[in-house]
């Protein structure tokens, strides 16, 4: 690789590390000697069949005609340009694949000139890898807000995954930080891929050799801590986007300060909300796996998730109510939502207690969290004296048994020795 190209690399995969919407974990493995150099612009993403494998994650450019206040590429920010051209993407890709680097291209882009001049750059790209270089790797491709549905549709014959991104969860935190871009330049093209993907499953009933469409589905990100949203209206938005665009994936990244930020935005030096967008996506798993309505976890009495637990410990606190539960007689549905109680051990609850009646070591050896759903369950053996402690009592002492990895942010205490 010359001087010119790695210096390329380094800057357009660096400015593509804000885009979580395929989980990034760069390496730094150096080669001392060896075979293989784990360059810059590694990261990981998961297939639908759970395995993980690792992506070139670059823009094609980061010159772009927009000014959006978040983005480190936007018009007005004073950085380094650098623009690949579609060979060198191409040659990069097929290089670092044969090397066994990757195995798969995350390409995203500024928008230059216009949104169909780079559409059209970004199909030449995944065209080429496929038709003239038999490549057949992962390929997650950002579609260009605006881009006509022709080359959307063309380049969706050849990538794996498409996603476009929302950017801000609301259409009034959007118009804060970027007034030229709309949600609805999102919706259309989501809407375009999925009725296209319906469409080639229908023609694939009826033709056999049909090419593959978006085989992998498409997803979208939004920017979280940058705009003054509320985890409800961020959660409403992530709902309503699964059920009326049939995505694979929402993606929550928390804001990261740029140098030479906006005003309006966070500045420099403010933490990005870590814990925020591990509770987000928490909550995300719990509507998607756990049949939670947004409604149940985040409603206007309570529009935040609360950073010291967990979003299930904090509907069942609310909610006790409807605890304590009898593992030995309860439906899988109510299991499920129990504190300490995962799908996998709720199932094995189920086909468990056929056999006789359920104890406490039995739970145990399932593999539940005792510790968190003692307070909200009971067994053919468990305690009578916890179905009368209160929410506080009951939350006090699963914070003091637990052992959070985000304990220590939570300590307001100074640690002088
Ligand atoms: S259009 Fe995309 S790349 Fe350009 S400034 Fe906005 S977010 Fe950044």
């Amino acid at each position: 690789m010359n001087d010119r190209l790695r210096e390329k690399l380094n800057i357009l995969a660096d400015a593509a590390k804000y885009d979580v919407s395929c989980s990034s974990s760069g390496s730094k493995r150096k080669n001392e000697g060896g075979i293989g150099n784990a360059s810059n612009g590694i990261c990981h993403t998961y297939t639908e069949d759970g395995r993980c494998v690792s992506l070139l994650k670059i823009l094609l450019t980061n010159h772009c005609i927009y000014d959006c206040a978040f983005c480190v590429s936007r018009k007005s920010n004073d950085v380094k340009r650098a623009a690949f051209t579609i060979d060198e993407v191409v040659q990069l890709t097929m290089n670092f694949y044969r090397r066994n680097y990757i195995e798969g291209l995350f390409l995203s882009s500024g928008i230059f000139k216009n949104a169909d001049y780079t559409m059209e750059r970004l199909l030449r790209v995944v065209k080429k890898l496929r038709v003239e270089e038999k490549y057949n790797g992962y390929i997650h491709l950002k579609t260009i807000p605006k881009a006509s549905e022709e080359l959307i549709k063309e380049a969706g014959l050849y990538v794996d995954r498409m996603s476009i991104n929302l950017e801000m969860p609301t259409e009034a935190g959007l118009k804060l930080v970027a007034p030229d871009k709309s949600h609805l330049d999102v919706q259309k093209p989501l809407n375009f891929v999925q009725n296209q993907i319906a469409q080639f499953r229908d023609d694939k009933k009826l033709i056999k050799k049909i090419p593959r469409f978006v085989p992998a589905g498409q997803s979208t990100q939004m920017v979280v801590g940058a705009t003054p949203e509320s985890d409800m209206q961020i959660m409403q938005t992530a709902n309503a986007y699964y059920k009326k665009f049939s995505l694979k994936r929402v993606y929550y990244s928390g804001f990261i300060p740029i140098p030479n930020t906006a005003a309006l935005l966070p500045q420099l030096g403010t933490p990005p909300p870590l814990l925020r967008e591990n509770r987000l996506y928490q909550t995300d798993w719990l509507m998607r796996f756990y049949g939670f309505e947004v409604r149940e976890l985040l409603n206007a009495s309570h529009p935040n998730l609360e950073t010291d637990i967990d979003p299930k410990l904090s509907w069942a606190l609310r909610n006790l109510h409807l605890f304590p539960v009898d593992i030995n007689t309860a439906d899988y549905q109510m299991i499920v939502r129990v504190p300490g109680i995962g799908r996998q051990s709720a199932q094995h609850i189920v086909s468990a207690r056929k056999f006789g009646k359920l104890h406490v070591h039995q739970l145990k050896k399932i593999g539940i969290a005792y510790n968190r759903a003692q307070y909200f369950i009971y067994c053919a053996d468990s305690y009578a004296s916890l179905r009368h402690l209160q929410p506080h009592e009951i939350k006090s002492l699963i914070l003091g048994g637990g052992h959070s990895k985000y304990k220590s942010l939570h300590d307001t205490q100074l640690h002088l020795f």
